[in-house]
């Protein structure tokens, strides 16, 4: 069985102490780990992970809505991210990407956060379109899937992936309500369906109403775990393949198989 995790966060410094070990369980599972910058710093770092585990290890390259990361750094909700110390110039970190285009499988992880008060006036949130906007040309330009995230902002996130006409979309963690997930799934995009599907119902019936053809499996580790607490990795995808199994009344055989045939024709993975 070959698995696939496309969306994780394996240069988060929870890993610092032990990552050949979490890579050396990718190897024992057959698990390819796609791991996504958030910025200018994690872009390269995830690169560097790519070179010193080149069998296990694809990237993607993506700038996190500004700055949603500071907001989930300074609340607690996220820890061992490293920032950037200046202001990220997204003219700059674009043009990085684009010549660094070859070394990558997508763009993300990229998209629009509501999620902070200080977020929800009207600038803050057109200029977090605006840049949005600007990478999902260069992404269409380019060619490559596009890793999304999105929390309290499911609909606009939505309508300007629609307007811009983006095919190679991958939602990842979509929390967005049925008729959303519907609407996205009638766009022909992809859902990345995370472990903690066993204890999150909303993922159950969101693989309920989606074709296996339009599902990908991800960790988002270190978080979303398929156990309260404890840090994912992404070897813990052979949770969320056997729940999607459950569901779909498929073996994980076949369930893994479709899901790395989605991949791998999205990815270009030979
Ligand atoms: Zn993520």
């Amino acid at each position: 069985m070959r698995l696939i995790d496309i969306h994780a966060h394996l240069d988060n410094t929870k890993y610092e102490d032990d990552l050949d070990e979490v890579i050396e369980r990718c190897r024992e599972y057959n698990v390819t780990a796609v791991i996504s910058g958030v910025n200018k710093k994690t872009n390269r770092k995830v690169l560097e992970l790519q070179e010193k585990y080149p069998d296990v290890i694809k990237v993607t390259f993506g700038i996190y809505p500004l700055d949603a990361l500071a907001k989930e750094l300074e609340s607690g909700e996220a820890t061992g991210f490293s920032r950037d110390t200046e202001p990220v110039d997204i003219d700059k970190e674009l043009a990085w990407i684009e010549n660094n285009k070859n070394r990558c499988v997508a763009i993300g992880e990229i998209g629009l956060d509501y999620n902070w008060p200080e977020f929800q006036s009207d600038e803050i949130k057109q200029e977090q379109k605006d840049n949005f906007k600007k990478i999902l040309k260069v992404a269409r330009e380019l060619d490559l899937p596009v890793i999304i995230h999105t929390r309290k902002a499911e609909l606009d996130c939505v309508e300007i992936l629609e307007k811009l006409n983006m095919k190679k979309v991958i939602l990842h963690c979509f929390m967005g309500r049925k008729h959303l997930i519907k609407r996205a799934a009638s766009n022909k995009w992809y859902f990345s369906i995370p472990p903690i599907i066993t204890r999150l119902q909303h993922f159950q019936t969101l693989v309920e109403l989606v074709p296996l053809e339009q599902l990908l499996t991800e960790t988002d580790s270190p978080y979303l775990s398929p156990v309260a607490g404890e840090r994912n990795e992404p070897a813990n995808i052979r949770v969320t393949i056997k729940e999607i199994a459950k569901i779909k009344n498929l073996t994980e055989e076949e369930v893994a198989e479709q899901i790395w045939k989605n991949a791998a024709s999205l990815f270009n993975l030979s």
